[in-house]
């Protein structure tokens, strides 16, 4: 079994990894979790490392739906969760990591300000600099 199967086992939803034109509908994020059908779609066109870093991501939005954490009443908090939740996941998988790191490097500051203010958060922790440092990159 791969990471990304594994991960799929792990998810407290159905996932599917094959969610074809996926990409061609939602411009960016290339994958979601769609709490009303409780299922996580994830684009098939990228790499493992890149998939199993987004299906860490919709994950943990599937989790805080289902444990109706406090974060479901706040879009910044909600992707606060997520995207620590990625970061996290993939810590000790490195090409995994990497994708993480790029994610957020290239998120910020595009279409979605939440999704910049949460990651600006983010990117001001211990976790995110040690991430960097376990790659070798410059903060
Ligand atoms: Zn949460
Ligand atoms: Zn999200």
């Amino acid at each position: 079994m791969t990471k990304l199967q594994k991960l799929i086992k792990e998810c407290p939803c159905r996932v599917s990894d094959k969610a074809e034109g996926l990409a061609y509908f939602f411009d960016l994020p290339a994958g979601f979790y769609d709490p009303s059908a409780n299922y996580i779609f994830i684009a098939p066109d990228f790499p493992e490392p890149q998939r199993f870093s987004m299906l860490a991501h919709e994950r943990q939005h599937a989790i805080c739906t289902k444990t109706r954490c406090f974060c479901t009443k706040s879009e910044y908090w909600q992707e606060y969760h997520a995207f620590r939740s990625e970061l996290l996941t993939c810590f000790n998988y490195p090409d995994g990591l990497r994708w993480t790191v790029k994610h957020f490097q290239t998120s910020r500051g595009q279409d979605f300000p939440v999704h910049t203010k949460a990651l600006n958060r983010l990117m001001k922790t211990k976790l995110w600099k040690t991430a960097l440092l376990k790659l070798k990159e410059k903060p």
